[in-house]
């Protein structure tokens, strides 16, 4: 009897998972697993930990959601601890399993996992499945990815390309015999309500972590006239209305982007194509374009200099530490960060702004910025995060060779009376 372990990394669903369902096919045992990694939890060289509070409950919440639907299912989720190399190895001698099926991610650390993982004895499948457009499909191999956005976007709309539809939740065979589902080991979130004026107000079920919420939110965002007015309201600063909120989930895997898009082209089917609904293709397709960057380009996007030749940015820990915390004295600025630190969420035009304060005003090092966000930031995400910090920095594929966003400029067009700094001119 085959028995495969599926291991979950940024791809907590179920349905439209390549991956698992690959694994679901092949085998008459399946054993779903999440590693918690030492390195997920370690210092960065900046001086803080890696992943902070907000991201760590987000991340509960998703596991817990895909441990209930699993259950459902007839099966469950196996959490352990440790390294990856180290750890499902010893796993598949356990339940003896034949192999491990998984997601590709092209980020360096993620692919060294991997390679480590593959330098044991034991097989290993992974599968690329986080991107909305299949790159082999592309209309040019991943090597000739434009480095223009545009020219990209132009490239595959005029080829036509649409995305793979999703795929639907596979039967998973059984749980393997021998080993027990231990007790959930939750951390003691009950206690712990997200600040009042968040975003994206994670701890209310609306926003849990996990595919049902994200399903239910997907449902109730198309079911309503919010993406027609996308475009003229995804530069808001506040509230849970003004973009479409599906970042977390993404990122997080519980939702794919394939799924996303299908209920897209079903709001366009029924109430017809607008700007908004095309401008949140838009939005999806440079998310894409900062998956295929990496495929393209690798470990030259984690260089200080990143696609560019500029030498290592400065880097002013003090004055580091006062943009961390929102005490620059830029209003706009600080009251952006205020809400990162309370919240783990910011809007994109928020996230432009500081980043482009610490580039540019501060004069500061971006890979800091970049990870104070991987730390804060409940949707972060390795592609998106560096390819957006690169982007900003000057040192991606900007035509224009990097973006400094004035605050003065941004507070008279976008907060016009002030009311997001107010909201946030105490932490
Ligand atoms: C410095 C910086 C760092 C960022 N880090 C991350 C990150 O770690 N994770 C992350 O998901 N996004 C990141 N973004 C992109 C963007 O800010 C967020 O995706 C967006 O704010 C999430 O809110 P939403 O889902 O309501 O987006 P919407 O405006 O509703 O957009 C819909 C979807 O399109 C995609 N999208 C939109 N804008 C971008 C963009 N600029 N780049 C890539 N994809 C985009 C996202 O998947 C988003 O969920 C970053 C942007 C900047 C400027």
């Amino acid at each position: 009897m085959t028995t495969l372990i599926h291991w979950f990394r940024n791809d907590l669903r179920l349905a439209d998972n390549p991956a698992l369902s690959h694994a679901a096919r092949q085998a008459e045992r399946v054993l779903p697993v999440y590693v918690h990694s030492p390195a997920d939890d370690a210092l960065t060289p900046w001086g803080f930990p890696r992943r902070g509070a907000h991201r760590r409950r987000f991340l509960r919440a998703a596991l817990d959601a895909l441990h209930a639907r699993l259950v459902e299912e007839g099966s469950g989720l196996l959490e352990i601890h440790g390294r990856p190399s180290d750890c499902l190895p010893a796993l598949a001698v356990q339940v003896g399993a034949a192999g491990i099926s998984c997601e590709a991610i092209a980020a360096p650390e993620e692919e060294a996992e991997l390679a480590a993982l593959r330098g044991g004895d034991i097989p290993v499948e992974s599968v690329w499945q986080s991107s909305l457009l299949d790159p082999a499909a592309l209309p040019f191999a991943a090597s000739r990815l434009p480095d223009v956005f545009t020219a990209f976007r132009q490239a595959v709309e005029r080829a036509g390309q649409t995305p793979p539809p999703p795929l639907p939740v596979p039967r998973l065979p059984g749980w393997p015999a021998g080993i027990t589902l231990p007790p959930k080991t939750t951390e003691p979130t009950a206690a712990f309500e997200v600040d009042a004026r968040s975003s994206f107000p994670y701890t209310q079920p609306a926003f849990h972590g996990g595919e049902a919420a994200a399903l239910a939110h997907l449902r109730a965002y198309f079911g309503s006239d919010r993406p027609h007015r996308y475009k003229a309201t995804r530069n808001g600063l506040t509230g849970v209305g003004f973009s479409s909120k599906f970042s977390p989930w993404l990122a997080s895997g519980a939702l794919s982007a394939r799924t996303a898009y299908a209920h897209l082209k079903a709001f366009e089917a029924e109430r017809g194509a607008s700007d908004g609904s095309y401008w949140l293709w838009f939005e999806l397709l440079w998310r894409d374009y900062f998956r295929f960057l990496h495929l393209k380009y690798g470990r030259q996007l984690y260089r200080a200099a990143g696609l560019g030749k500029q030498p290592v940015p400065g880097h002013d820990p003090a004055a580091f530490a006062r943009w961390c915390r929102g005490e620059t004295g830029e209003p706009l600025v600080d009251a952006a960060m205020r809400e990162l630190a309370a919240t783990g969420f910011m809007s994109n035009r928020l996230r432009q702004l500081v980043a482009s304060y610490l580039i540019n005003d501060l004069g500061g090092d971006w890979r800091a910025g970049a990870a104070w966000f991987e730390a804060q930031l409940i949707d972060y995400d390795v592609y998106s995060n560096q390819g957006n910090w690169l982007y900003i920095a000057g040192r991606g594929t900007d035509p224009r060779g990097g973006r400094r966003f004035d605050p003065i400029k941004q507070a008279r067009e976008h907060d016009p009376d002030g009311s997001f700094r107010k909201l946030w001119s105490q932490p």
